[in-house]
């Protein structure tokens, strides 16, 4: 991809993380389905919620740009959800199963942290105030997710010893 000006980052940046998102709710059920601690089938479960509203923030923020929603293919995180799914096919369900999951949704939530930290600053930068606010938004459930898996993780481990 090719950027003339920090618009055009911004802009490829909101595409990316815009398909990011379409695959991490087609992800989340298959992360359900495979956990076996209800704790966490129900933090995949909450976090689909959370997922399809991210998509509609992200059309919020096209639209205030005045730009079609596109996806431009996210290549990390098709990377990770490979990983995710790679674990999920080999291994019976199980505490260390569900600690895998954990680890894997965790390197997610950081992908997205690391992604709507830097849109919500170029949106500060370039002026959009209103996509500031939407993004720091998704920003914040990203990050309470993490927490929460770092929760789910540290009751979860001791049992996969
Ligand atoms: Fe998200
Ligand atoms: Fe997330």
């Amino acid at each position: 991809m090719k950027f003339d000006n920090l618009y055009d980052l911004f802009l490829g940046e909101i595409q990316d993380l815009y398909d990011a998102e379409h695959q991490i709710v087609e992800a989340l059920p298959k992360m359900h389905e495979a956990a076996t601690s209800s704790e966490l089938q129900d933090a995949f479960q909450q976090h689909l919620k959370q997922s399809k509203m991210h998509i509609k923030r992200l059309e919020n923020v096209f639209e205030i740009l005045g730009e079609s929603a596109e996806r431009e293919p996210c290549e990390a995180m098709q990377g990770l959800i490979a990983e995710g799914d790679e674990i999920i096919e080999e291994n019976e369900p199980s505490s260390v199963l569900d600690a895998a999951l954990i680890a894997a949704a965790q390197r997610v939530e950081h992908y997205e942290i690391a992604g709507y930290g830097t849109v919500r600053t170029y949106a500060q930068i370039l002026d959009y105030n209103d996509a500031v606010d939407i993004l720091q938004q998704t920003l914040d459930e990203e990050g309470e997710t993490n927490k929460l898996l770092t929760g789910l993780a540290m009751r979860v481990n001791p049992q996969a010893v």
